[in-house]
C-alpha cells in the first residue's frame, strides 16, 4: 500500500530558524548531488511506534529537498505480526522463535511481492518485517537499485550469531543488501555487508514536538481530566513489556510514599504489536485504580496530546529494559524536561548520567532518582535545558536526512 496522506513538503525556512543556515546549505548541496534519484522507504505500519514516527517527517522533508521520495506500507494480517513481535523478541534477546515461523513469514512475504517500485533507485526497508522482499528483488533489480536494510531494533548480536537456525535466516537476507543501517554500533552484526550507524531522530516541528501554547496545553489537560497541582511523571510508550510500564508503577508507588506527585503512562497500539492488549491489562492490574496513576490509552494520531503532556510533565521516564533507540527519550528533552531511562540500548547515547538526567537498571534506583528530581526542580530544570541543547546538537531530523543522504551518496555516485 502506498502512503498517499502525507503532509505536503515541509518548509526548509523554519528549520534554518533553529539549526541554522549551514547545516542546511549543506543538506542543499549533499540533495543537489543526488538530484535525479528516486528513494523509496518501506516498513510494515503506517502508524505507532518510532519507525513510522520518523518516516512521516523524513519524506515531507526529503521532498522539500526536491528529492522524489515514496513510501510502501506492506500488507500483512495478525498470524504474520504474532511471527514477526516473536522475531523481534527473540533479536532483543528473548526466547520463543521457531523455525515454523518462518512459514507464515513467507506466506505474507510473497502477497508483497510487488511492493518494490520499478523506478525506485534507492529502496530502504524497514526492520525485520519486510526484510525478505529482498528475496523478490531481480537480478536486474540487484544491479541497477541500492537496497538499503534499516534496522531500528536493539539487535543482540549474540542471539543473532549463535542461534543458528534464525541467525542464518537473517543473515542470508541481510548480505543480499547492498548496506545495512543501525542505532548503534553496539547493535553490528559481524556480517558481510557494509554497515552504517545512523542514530534516529525527532522532528522539531511536528505535532508531537512543536511549540504549544499554553492554551493549547491546558486544552489537553482537561480533554484527560489531569490536574497538575501534584507533579507529574510521564512514560510514554506502547504497551509493552520491554518498556517496562509496570516497573513503572512500582517505582512510583515508592516515590509516592516520600513525595506527593502523579504518574502518567501514555500509551497506544502499533497495529503490528499483538501483545499490547495484554499488556495494558497487567498495567492496569497493577496500577490497582490508584487516584494518581493515570493510564491512557491513545489513538494513533495523538501526536499534539502526547506533545502537551510530555510539556505538562515535571520528568519523563523510559524505564525499558531493552530498547533500539528511544524516540520518547529526545522527544522529552526537547521539551526541556530532565529523563530518567534505563540503562540500555540507545538510551545511553541520549542520557548522560548525571548531566541530562539519570540512567537507572532497577526500580529502586528509578524511584531514588525520581525522588531526588522532585526534591530538587532547579536541577531538574538545568538538566532538562542541557537535555534540549543536546537533542538539537545531535538527534534533529536534520542531522537524520544529512546521515541517509549521505549513505545513499555513497551508494549511488
Ligand atoms: N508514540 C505514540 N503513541 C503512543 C506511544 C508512542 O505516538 O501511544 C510515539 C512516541 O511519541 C514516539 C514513538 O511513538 O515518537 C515511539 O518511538 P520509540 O523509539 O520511543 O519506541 P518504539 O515504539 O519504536 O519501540
Amino acid at each position: 500500500m502506498k502512503v498517499t496522506d502525507l503532509p505536503a513538503a515541509l518548509s526548509l525556512q523554519e528549520y534554518r530558524g533553529i539549526i541554522g543556515e549551514e547545516k542546511i546549505a549543506v543538506l542543499e548541496d549533499l540533495a543537489g548531488r543526488l538530484n535525479g534519484v528516486t528513494f523509496q522507504e518501506i516498513n510494515s505500519t503506517r502508524s505507532g511506534g518510532g519507525v513510522a514516527e520518523i518516516l512521516n517527517s523524513y519524506i515531507p522533508f526529503l521532498k522539500a529537498l526536491g528529492l522524489e521520495t515514496t513510501w510502501s506500507v506492506m500488507e500483512a494480517e495478525a498470524p504474520f505480526f504474532d511471527v514477526t513481535k516473536t522475531l523481534h523478541n527473540f533479536l532483543q534477546g528473548r526466547d520463543g522463535f521457531s523455525p515454523l515461523m518462518i512459514e507464515v513469514y513467507w506466506e505474507t512475504l510473497r502477497r508483497n511481492e510487488g511492493l518494490i517500485d520499478d523506478d525506485a533507485d534507492v529502496v530502504t526497508i524497514h526492520d525485520p518485517q519486510p526484510l525478505g522482499l529482498i528475496e523478490y528483488a531481480t537480478r536486474s533489480d540487484l544491479e541497477r537499485k541500492r537496497f538499503i536494510w534499516r534496522c531500528h531494533v536493539q539487535l543482540e548480536t549474540l542471539s543473532v550469531d549463535t542461534a543458528s537456525e534464525i541467525g542464518r535466516f537473517m543473515r542470508k537476507l541481510v548480505e543480499q543488501y547492498h548496506a545495512s543501517v543501525f542505532s548503534s554500533l553496539q547493535y553490528l552484526p559481524l556480517w558481510r555487508v557494509p554497515s552504517f550507524i545512523i542514530p534516529p531522530f525527532i522532528d522539531p516541528l511536528s505535532d508531537k514536538n512543536r511549540d504549544l501554547t499554553g492554551q493549547e496545553i491546558d486544552g489537553v489537560l482537561a480533554k484527560y481530566g489531569i490536574e497538575t497541582e501534584k507533579p507529574l511523571i510521564t512514560q510514554v510508550s506502547r504497551y509493552d513489556t520491554f518498556k517496562d510500564p509496570v516497573g513503572v508503577i512500582e517505582a512510583f508507588r515508592r516515590v509516592r510514599e516520600k513525595v506527593p506527585c502523579q504518574l502518567l503512562l501514555v500509551g497506544g497500539r502499533a497495529c503490528d504489536d499483538p501483545e499490547c492488549f495484554l499488556v495494558l491489562r497487567n498495567v492496569r492490574d497493577a496500577a490497582e485504580d490508584h487516584p494518581d496513576i493515570h493510564i491512557l490509552d491513545l489513538p494513533p494520531d495523538s501526536h499534539l496530546e502526547i506533545n502537551a503532556l510530555q510539556r505538562a510533565s515535571a520528568i519523563i521516564v523510559q524505564k525499558s529494559i531493552k530498547e533500539g533507540f528511544g524516540l520518547t527519550v529526545s522527544e522529552g528533552f526537547w521539551k526541556g524536561k530532565p529523563v530518567v531511562g534505563g540503562n540500555v540500548g540507545g538510551i545511553p547515547l541520549q542520557v548522560r548520567d548525571g548531566w541530562n538526567g539519570y540512567l537507572v537498571s532497577t526500580v529502586q534506583e528509578t524511584a531514588d532518582r525520581l525522588v531526588h528530581l522532585l526534591k530538587n526542580p532547579d536541577l531538574a530544570g538545568r538538566m532538562g535545558a542541557r537535555g534540549k541543547e543536546f537533542v538539537r546538537e545531535n538527534f534533529l531530523l536534520p542531522r537524520g536526512v544529512h546521515d541517509h543522504l549521505t549513505v545513499a551518496d555513497q551508494l549511488v555516485n
